[in-house]
């Protein structure tokens, strides 16, 4: 990561850590699931307001490292107004920005501020805490029965 971009990502991390976004249980939410990555001890539960195919609000509770949390913050306001094909769609590419190697380039246009997060990737520990929240999300859109665990 270059200085510039290295302070961004500190800043975007401490900024979303200290005032997480819509960082509370979701009455109205009509779908949820929880998350657990135990390497780390993350563990959230995510909500999601459903109207139709619409992501009408989305929230999450819980607690983990910054990361973690910063990640699932980002990830709420990424996503609240978004279909769930194209929630899909930029989990698939958050997924690809997080797991890629080292070096390899992707394409930040796809997503947006998340691209902030894109530095996560050289530490391959911290992968997991990111990622978490989105596979949570996941579930609760789609779900599929599974405990939601990074492991
Ligand atoms: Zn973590």
């Amino acid at each position: 990561m270059s200085g510039d971009i290295r302070e961004l990502y500190q800043q975007m991390i401490m900024d979303h850590n200290k005032n997480p976004r819509n960082f509370h249980a979701l009455k109205e939410s009509n779908r949820n699931a929880e998350g657990y990555n135990p390497l780390c001890g993350d563990h959230f539960k995510v909500f999601l307001q459903m109207d139709g195919d619409v992501i009408k609000d989305i929230a999450f509770e819980g607690a983990g490292c910054a990361i973690s949390k910063a990640s699932a913050s980002m990830m709420t306001t990424a996503l609240k107004g978004k279909t769930r094909q194209e929630a899909r769609a930029l989990f698939e590419e958050v997924h690809k920005m997080l797991s890629r190697r080292i070096g390899e380039v992707f394409d930040a246009s796809k997503v947006g501020k998340l691209a902030t997060l894109a530095g996560v990737c050289e530490f391959p520990a911290r992968v997991k805490c990111a990622s978490l929240a989105w596979h949570t999300m996941c579930e609760a859109l789609e779900p599929t029965g599974k405990q939601v665990t990074t492991e």
